[in-house]
């Protein structure tokens, strides 16, 4: 079975993406992903430090390892087959005009989903004929999502199509900024690795229906999920990005061993003292 562990290099290794990777590792023969399409965001310092703390923790994995930012022209081809089906429209909101819309008086308070408000469908009369507009979000319309089925945990899930749309909605494929987006690139990538079963954070767990979704629109395998318990500091708090306090170079500095600090987490997911 093979797994994956795909931190994005936007901030120092830190404890909590430690776990995600014992997760994976523990659960499979685990591969590893650079989710680096965020370029504004993506460092290679911070890759350099996920190879090099990944290796003292004891953790091995495949080369070459994939990386997002060079399969542009991979999702660019998923979202060109998707615009063929006419299930994608152009979306031209900022999030103030999506917060007004989805705000207005008769709309009641504005709901969330899991990337936000949920998208009012100002744009979804936009023409879907012609080349793939560029410089533009695309969105999915949700209304060509159907039933979904996966399995978390080695449980039976299901959403229906009509809950997708209510509390999903369409959701961005393709940001403007990027030309692609975490959800499209993740479900592409999920398959294009062989990735039989996914775990990751229960942060991520709400997104899995967006991705058995496109999974179900691109003719691509669903795999198996299962989301793990995360990391958090003595007062609750999970662990963030910017934390350098848990990062794993601290621990290092600090004199932790890899075995002690493994141990450390099996035990519990509350990030000791470095
Ligand atoms: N790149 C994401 C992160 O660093 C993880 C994505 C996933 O596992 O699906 O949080």
């Amino acid at each position: 079975m093979i797994t994956r562990f795909a931190p994005s290099p936007t901030g120092p290794l830190h404890l909590g993406h430690a776990w995600a990777a014992i997760c994976a590792d523990d659960a499979g023969d685990m591969v590893l992903r650079i989710e680096d399409i965020d370029q504004s965001r993506a460092r290679a310092d911070h890759e350099a430090a996920i190879y090099e703390h990944l290796s003292w923790l004891g953790l091995t994995w495949p080369e070459p390892v994939m990386r997002q930012s060079e399969r542009m022209e991979t999702y660019a081809a998923a979202l060109d087959r998707m615009w063929a089906m006419g299930v994608l429209y152009p979306c031209s909101c900022n999030r103030r005009d999506i917060l007004e819309a989805a705000s207005a008086p008769q709309e009641g308070a504005p709901l969330t989903g899991p990337d936000g408000v949920i998208y009012p469908g100002t744009c979804r009369g936009v023409s879907r004929t012609g080349a793939r507009p560029q410089g533009v979000a695309l969105r999915l319309d949700a209304s060509a999502v159907g039933n979904l089925t996966w399995t978390e945990a080695g449980a039976a899930w299901a959403l229906d199509a009509e809950t997708f749309r209510r509390t999903i909605g369409d959701v961005v494929v393709a940001r403007r900024d990027m030309g692609t987006s975490y959800h499209l690139a993740v479900v592409v990538d999920d398959a294009a690795q062989d990735i039989g079963l996914v775990t990751r954070g229960e942060d991520l767990a709400e997104a899995t229906p967006i991705h058995v979704a496109l999974q179900g629109l691109l003719g691509l395998p669903t795999p198996a999920y299962r989301h793990h318990d995360l990391v958090r500091d003595a007062d609750g708090k999970r662990l963030a990005k910017r934390d350098d306090a848990r990062s794993i170079a601290s621990y290092r500095d600090a004199g932790w061993t890899a075995q002690a600090l493994v141990a450390r987490l099996r035990e519990s997911r509350v990030a000791p003292e470095a």
